[in-house]
């Protein structure tokens, strides 16, 4: 079954203060589907003035308004109403993100239901966000460590999963009580701007999530450096977040960063090889492999190695690619023509570099979109570039080990990390291959499952701070120490030994 591709474009406004906005100079950008080469929305082009006023909202909802003080049970309360929202939206948004990023439908609308999920949890954790407290410190003094909100929040989003990402962070930020201003990819930024009235028709207060639509410069650098945002969360690419970093100076603000990956799936000749292949193919061809948590390179130990290979390949050789509006499509368009471009210059540069080119290396000929056939590379060596850099798109590098230490050096040799896969029935190797590699999140015997639960976030260049798990709501606060003294206190003069001053 194919969804009929729309025959109008949809078209978005802003969100700012409590009302949908147009851009302060009524400019407006539109996107192209990458599978159709149709227009498929029209979205506000913000400039830093409007940028400034959804500052300005949220500064006034954080600094005057009751969001930061309501009880959890109430902020938990609209978190679950967004949710059941989301929920109800899936199918638009589903259709939204298809035709904005060429992803599967059938995945998209998976994508729906996670982010819901992160909705759920995000409001139970609006009821268990606590300090500490110190009843040991003597009689006469109580020590509270107590958290409160970190302010108002800039949330900078990529394109590969728009609703996803920002259900990673936005959910969270609005469970430990503060207000956000969120800039998503000029790619991707439909199912986020619909957010706005969804989430003022869950209860949110005026104010609390503004939502623009721009490009990184002037929108996304305006917010990174704006005076009044007391912290940037950013997902993106490592070169744009070091950028996020320097303009964050000016006022010193908070920076939590998602990054790029170049994860390494390990593959032990003891593993259960059927589960590991199934991972390995879905590891690279997932979201085309537009995806942080890619595994784009494949270490597979050298005795089970051409055995192995061979099987992926024909594997992946199945795998359908085509019109992402087509419910067996697993593998759909490029998101843009720059994206395309990198990725089959990554892939020339494996030709060149004397990698074995195994499977795909090319573009597909479609009409319309833009395509590439999963690419699988052996014979690939450390040092090569399509080893260590981050390509984003369906290209598998195939690298062979002897023994474990060797497998732990080569997944080590890059600048990221992320994520890792490791395949081995043997419980030593496992553990001993998990604690050595310097990424993330390690999945033993599974690759790419998530849960609310668990956080998530980069080791290196794949990112500062984490997302998801208890810790999520934690990095959007900031601890305040409360002493408290008890009954008479005596004056320091009077006193034969002064207590240590707690600073100095
Ligand atoms: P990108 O860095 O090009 O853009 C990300 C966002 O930053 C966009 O909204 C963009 O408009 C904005 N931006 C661009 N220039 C800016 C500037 N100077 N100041 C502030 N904002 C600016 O990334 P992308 O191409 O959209 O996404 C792909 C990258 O994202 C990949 O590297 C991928 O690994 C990474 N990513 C990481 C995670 C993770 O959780 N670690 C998840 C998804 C994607």
């Amino acid at each position: 079954m194919t969804t009929l591709l729309p025959n109008a474009h949809f078209t978005y406004t802003m969100w700012i203060d409590g009302h949908a906005a147009s851009a302060k100079s009524g400019q407006t950008f539109s996107r192209e589907s990458p599978a159709h080469g149709v227009k498929v929305g029209e979205y506000p082009l913000a400039g830093a003035d409007d940028v400034d006023a959804a500052v300005a909202a949220a500064r006034r909802a954080f600094d005057i308004g009751s969001w930061p003080h309501l009880p959890g049970a109430e902020r938990a309360k609209v978190l679950l109403r967004a949710a059941e929202l989301i929920r109800a939206s899936k199918d638009e948004f589903a259709l939204i993100e298809t035709l904005e990023s060429g992803k599967p439908i059938k995945q998209a609308r998976d994508e729906m239901e996670w982010s819901a999920a992160l909705w759920d949890y995000a409001a139970a954790l609006c009821r268990h966000l606590h300090g500490d407290s110190y009843n040991t410190l003597g009689a006469q003094v109580l020590g509270l460590t107590i958290r409160e909100p970190i302010g108002v929040l800039g949330m900078i989003t990529p394109w590969n999963f728009p609703l996803l990402i920002i259900s990673q962070k936005l959910p969270f930020a609005l469970a430990a009580g503060c207000t956000c201003v969120v800039k998503p990819s000029e790619l991707t930024p439909g199912t986020t701007l619909r957010l706005g009235e969804l989430l003022a028709e869950a209860g949110l207060p005026t104010g609390v999530v503004n939502i623009i639509s721009g490009y990184g410069e002037p929108a996304g650098a305006r917010l990174s450096e704006h005076p009044d945002i007391n912290m940037i969360s950013f997902t993106g690419s490592t070169e744009v977040g070091k950028a996020v970093v320097g303009s964050s100076k000016s006022n010193l603000k908070k920076v939590e960063l998602e990054l790029g990956g170049k994860n390494p799936h390990i593959v032990f000749a003891d593993a259960d090889l059927e589960a590991a292949l199934d991972a390995v193919v879905f590891g690279v061809c997932f979201n085309m492999g537009e995806c942080c948590n890619s595994g784009s390179r494949l270490l597979v130990q050298r005795s089970i190695a051409q055995n192995f290979i061979n099987r992926v390949i024909e594997t992946a050789r199945t795998i359908p690619v085509g019109d992402p509006l087509d419910e067996q499509i697993k593998i759909g368009a490029i998101i843009d023509g720059n994206q395309f471009q990198k990725i089959l210059s990554y892939i020339d540069s494996g030709n060149r570099d004397g990698a074995r080119l195994r499977l795909g290396g090319k573009a597909l000929n479609r009409e319309n979109g833009r395509f590439i056939e999963a690419t699988i590379f052996d014979e690939v060596q450390p040092e090569m570039s399509i080893a260590k850099e981050e390509i984003f798109g369906p290209v598998l590098s195939i690298l062979t080990f002897d023994t474990t230490e060797e497998a732990i050096r080569i997944a080590n040799n890059t600048i990221y990390g992320l994520s890792a896969g490791v395949w081995t029935r043997d419980i030593d190797t496992a553990f001993t291959v998990s604690r050595s590699i310097r990424a993330g999140t390690i999945w033993i015997n599974t690759f790419m499952d998530g849960y609310p639960e668990l956080c998530f976030g980069g080791f290196n260049q794949s990112g500062l701070g984490r997302e998801l798990g208890r810790f999520s709501i934690e990095e959007f606060t900031e601890l305040k120490t409360v002493q408290v003294h008890l009954g008479p206190r005596t004056g320091w003069w009077a006193r034969e030994t002064p207590t240590m001053p707690g600073t100095v």
